[in-house]
C-alpha cells in the first residue's frame, strides 16, 4: 500500500463564539484552502479546544435555528451538551458519546450546556461538525442517532497500545455505530505513550485528522501538537501514526460528494434557488416549531 502524504499542519485559528457556549477554531470552510468542496462530504468543522466555563444559573448555548441539507455531529471530549429538535430528537451526551443529527429537509435545533454541568462550571472541548448530504437526499425526512460511548465498537491495539473507537465507516474489521448516506469514516484513537498504528482509506477519499490530546508522530517523520489539524494529500493509501504521549485524536475519511455546493448560514443545498426555497420555507413556519 502507498503513503498518503501529509498536504499540510494547519494550526488552531483564533477561536470566536457560537452562541455563548462554544468556543471555537474554525478549520472548515475557512483554515487554508478547506472550502466546503476541499474536505467533502465534511462541509464544516468547529473545535471547542478545552476550555473552562464558570459556574453558571443560565446554561450557555446557541439558541432555536434552522438547518436544511445536511447532517450535524457532535462530538463530546469533555462537559455535557443538551440538545432539542423540532422533529422530537434529543438528549445529553457527556463524555465520549456522539449525537448524529440528520437535519436533511430540515429541523429547527437548540444546543446548550446540560444543566448540571452548568451549575458546576468545568472544562469543556468537542467538536462540531457538518457532513454534506448528496442531492437525493438532502430533502428526506430529518432523523436523529444517539450514540453513547459504551455502544462504540472499538479496535483494540495490541500491548496495551489503547483503542480506536469506530464513530462510523470501518476500520480494521470493525464497523461504525452510525449509518451515514455516503461513505465515511470518522475514528476516535485513544494510543497511550510509545504505540504505533496505522490507518488506511481509499485514495480519492478526502482524508484529515485532528489531534485532541497529547502529540503524534505521523508518517515517521512529522510531529503533530494539540489542537492541531493534518490534511492529507488525496494520492495514496495508508498512513502511520506514533504516540508521542498519551493522546486523543479523530480521524475523518469520506468520499467526495461531487455536486455543486450552494451555501448560505444554517442551509447547504445545491443550488441558489434552493437556498431561497429554504429561506422562504423557514420563514414560512415550515421547519416545524421548538419552544426557546
Ligand atoms: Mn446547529
Amino acid at each position: 500500500m502507498t503513503t498518503k502524504k501529509i498536504e499540510v499542519v494547519i494550526p488552531p485559528r483564533e477561536p470566536h463564539f457560537v452562541g455563548d457556549g462554544f468556543r471555537v477554531h474554525n478549520f472548515i470552510p475557512s483554515a487554508y484552502r478547506l472550502d466546503m468542496q476541499r474536505m467533502s462530504p465534511f462541509i464544516m468543522l468547529d473545535y471547542n479546544s478545552k476550555f473552562y466555563f464558570p459556574p453558571t444559573d443560565t446554561p450557555r448555548g446557541v439558541g432555536v435555528h434552522p438547518h436544511r441539507g445536511f447532517e450535524t455531529v457532535t462530538i463530546a471530549y469533555k462537559g455535557k451538551v443538551a440538545h432539542h429538535d423540532s422533529s422530537g430528537g434529543g438528549g445529553i451526551i457527556g463524555e465520549g458519546d456522539v449525537q448524529w443529527m440528520t437535519a436533511a429537509s430540515g429541523v429547527l435545533h437548540k444546543e446548550y450546556h446540560e444543566e448540571n454541568f452548568s451549575k458546576q462550571g468545568g472544562d469543556f472541548q468537542m467538536v462540531q461538525l457538518w457532513v454534506n448530504l448528496p442531492a437525493k437526499d438532502k430533502m428526506s425526512k430529518p432523523k436523529y442517532q444517539a450514540i453513547e460511548n459504551k455502544n462504540i465498537n472499538r479496535f483494540i491495539l495490541e500491548n496495551k497500545g489503547g483503542e480506536i473507537e469506530v464513530i462510523a465507516g470501518e476500520h480494521k474489521g470493525i464497523n461504525g455505530a452510525a449509518s451515514t448516506f455516503t461513505p465515511v469514516n470518522m475514528l476516535n484513537a485513544k494510543l497511550n505513550k510509545g504505540a504505533k498504528t496505522d490507518f488506511s482509506f481509499p485514495e480519492n477519499h478526502n482524508s484529515a485528522l485532528l489531534v485532541i490530546e497529547g502529540s503524534i508522530r505521523v508518517n515517521e517523520v512529522e510531529q503533530v501538537p494539540t489542537d492541531h489539524f493534518v490534511l492529507f494529500e488525496n494520492d495514496g493509501e495508508s498512513f502511520t501514526i506514533e504516540a508521542l504521549e498519551n493522546t486523543v485524536f479523530l480521524v475523518l475519511s469520506g468520499e467526495p460528494i461531487q455536486e455543486p455546493i450552494a451555501a448560505q448560514g444554517p442551509f447547504v443545498m445545491n443550488t441558489k434557488a434552493e437556498i431561497i426555497q429554504a429561506i422562504n420555507d423557514f420563514n414560512m413556519g415550515k421547519f416545524g416549531f421548538l419552544e426557546d
